[in-house]
């Protein structure tokens, strides 16, 4: 077949570049609301309320009591490449944030329609800000202080990708899914979530057992050891199931570094290795384990979506979670030992 003619390069508008990046930020509903979830966390949120409906792609809502955005810069957080959270490259190699990249509002407001209402301490009332409106000026709202959130209809304008979204049922349980994910890791902040009007998940702030034990089951914390090892400057706490809790799923591994969950096949491989004398054939773990490192020795800028990471010495973390893991399977599980004391 004949070649398409060549056009000349040309660079792309700007709606087309964050259509493109939506593409990886912005994959299926979770993914925007991980995103949300994440921006509401790095504003120092204690609180967040999450209202969905049609499995999310209908509308997103985030409602947080952080320290909410300036009005001036309400325009801002919607441009792409913009962020308060690094400023060089310095920055971006230490980077203790959730996000960074600058460009997860943008990318959402190029496939979706957005709206922002959101009041710092210092302002008399709140201002609320459209992703549509060509001005970009801001109008008073009516706001608690914190940031609010509203995402409508995602996919809108490009129906090649709304196809491939998934009945609501299973977008919706993407999306707890991605509460989950955040919630166990930050057992301090309260979570709730409704889903058409209905109460989903409600977690209340507590401690971290509490929050393992909402999410995850009592048997999983009756069944678990429990892990809190430091060495060369990192720090491996949580907890690893016991064999009576492996699955034929890999549906309950949980792995944060930095607080932030992370797919990574380094870290899997040292666990599973960790298991090997205890797990035969192709039975799955059930662990939840946060690894503390300093950021300079990790990379978490590998792809938009921030689930990867690359260790600087990946020997090292591998050597250290291993061992730690192993040690803790070895030793008698902490509810077994409480059940002997008592
Ligand atoms: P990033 O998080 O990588 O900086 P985003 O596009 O997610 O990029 O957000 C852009 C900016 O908007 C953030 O840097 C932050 O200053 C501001 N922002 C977004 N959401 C919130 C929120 N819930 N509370 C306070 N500020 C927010
Ligand atoms: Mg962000």
């Amino acid at each position: 077949s004949p070649a398409t003619p060549r056009r000349p390069i040309q660079c792309l508008p700007d709606l087309l570049i964050s259509q493109i990046a939506a593409g990886e930020v912005v994959e299926r509903p979770s993914a925007a609301l991980k995103e949300l979830l994440e921006n509401a966390l790095d504003a120092g949120a204690t609180s967040l309320n999450i209202q969905l409906e049609g499995g999310g792609v209908d509308l997103i809502r985030v409602i947080d009591n952080g320290g909410g955005i300036a009005r001036d810069e309400l325009a801002l957080a919607l441009t792409r490449h913009a962020t308060s959270k690094i400023a060089s490259l310095d920055d971006l190699e230490r980077v203790g944030t959730l996000g960074f990249r600058g460009e997860a509002l943008a990318s959402i407001a190029a496939v979706a329609e957005l709206v922002i209402t959101s009041r710092r301490a210092d302002a008399a009332h709140a201002w609320c800000l459209r992703a549509d409106v060509a001005s970009g000026e801001p109008e008073p709202a009516a706001h608690a202080i914190g940031t609010r959130i509203e995402v409508r209809d995602l996919y809108r304008n490009t129906p090649a990708r709304r196809k491939f979204l998934k009945s609501e049922a299973t977008e919706y349980a993407h999306c707890v899914d991605a509460v989950r994910r955040i919630a166990l890791a930050y057992p301090e902040v309260a979570f709730t979530v409704s889903h058409n009007g209905r109460a989903g998940l409600h977690l209340p702030a507590g401690d971290a057992t509490t929050r393992a034990a909402s999410l995850l089951g009592d048997d999983f914390i009756d069944a678990s050891h429990t892990v809190d090892v430091a060495a060369g400057g990192l720090r491996l706490r949580g907890r690893v199931g016991l064999p009576t809790l492996a699955r034929t799923r890999a549906d309950a591994q949980y792995c944060y570094v930095n607080g932030r969950f992370v797919r990574d096949k380094l870290l899997a491989h040292a666990l599973r290795e960790a298991y090997r004398d205890q797990l035969h054939g192709s039975r799955q773990p059930a662990y939840c384990v946060f690894i503390d490192i300093d950021p300079t020795e990790v990379d978490v800028n590998v792809h938009p979506a921030k689930t990867e990471v690359r260790f600087r010495d990946a020997r090292a973390v591998h050597q250290f979670v291993f061992h730690a893991v192993q040690r803790a399977l070895a030793a008698t599980p902490s509810a077994m030992l409480a059940a002997r004391t008592s």
